[in-house]
């Protein structure tokens, strides 16, 4: 459902991507590690077409994310392509950015009834049985700055999901919350992990949760995937030793 081709990318001098192949199949649970700076925000947010490639292809859904088919053959992606392709995802990054003026509830309604053209009720429905999942139907009526950290991130996951996207995508969904707060959000996470048909790609750092979500660890290293595997293969006896090296430093 998500392939790169020998994708570059290049900030400047930096190579941030360096000719990534990659791919993730329809409902395929898979988690990306790897030090500080390995490119893998950069793999989410060439996804979410937030970044452009210099050179290569990534594949969305089985089709092309920045060239669509059109009179004389592969064109440069339209608007309309773009924004067609970024609903098949849905996004939740370190920093919850919810809308500050809006309650949770309209938070959750806002993109289904204006771009997916929801009715105000089927909006509403869709939106209370999202925090319902995500354990805050008490909250509907709050701002999100009478959310603790980890409530906030909750919401942001359930506006995500309000999209019904096939793909959803983490960065370090628990990277800036209080320890006590990890818990609450990674529940939620693994049960949106037993959704067969739901694809995730997370990027994490707590590891003994993508050793137990994942059904494939990509370890990535200056822009390439070093080595993948199934979890315990990877965690466990890692064949390469700036792996090795990696997991020594973060377990
Ligand atoms: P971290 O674990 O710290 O989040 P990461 O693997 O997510 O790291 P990326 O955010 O993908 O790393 O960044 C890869 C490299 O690209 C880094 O060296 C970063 O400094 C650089 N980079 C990212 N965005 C930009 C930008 N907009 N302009 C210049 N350099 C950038
Ligand atoms: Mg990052």
């Amino acid at each position: 459902i998500i392939r790169f081709e020998g994708v570059v990318k290049r900030f400047g001098e930096l190579t941030v991507l360096d000719h990534l192949d990659f791919t993730v199949d329809p409902g395929e649970k898979v988690t990306i590690i790897g030090p500080s700076g390995s490119g893998k925000s950069t793999v989410l947010r060439v996804l979410m077409t937030l970044e452009r490639i210099n050179e290569g292809v990534v594949y969305v859904d089985g089709e092309p994310l920045w060239h669509e088919q059109g009179a004389k053959g592969l064109e440069p992606a339209s608007e309309a392509h773009l924004r067609k392709m970024r609903q098949k995802m849905g996004m939740v990054f370190q920093h919850f950015n919810l809308f500050p003026h809006m309650t949770v509830l309209r938070n959750l309604t806002e993109a289904p009834r204006y771009v997916l053209g929801l009715s105000p009720r089927e909006a509403r429905q869709r939106a209370e049985e999202l925090l319902e999942l995500v354990g805050l139907s008490d909250k509907a009526e709050a701002f999100p700055s009478q959310l603790s950290g980890g409530q906030q991130q909750r919401v942001a996951i359930a506006r995500a999901l309000a999209m019904r996207p096939k793909i959803m995508l983490f960065d370090e969904p628990t990277s800036a919350l209080d320890p006590e707060l990890v818990g609450e959000v990674l529940r939620v996470i693994r049960s949106l992990a037993e959704e067969h048909e739901l694809t995730m790609l997370l990027v994490t750092h707590e590891m003994d949760f993508a050793r137990r979500i994942s059904d494939r660890v990509c370890f990535f290293d200056q822009g390439r995937i070093l080595e993948q595997g199934p979890p315990e293969e990877i965690f466990s006896s890692p064949k390469e030793q700036r792996t090795r090296e990696f997991l020594h430093a973060v377990l």
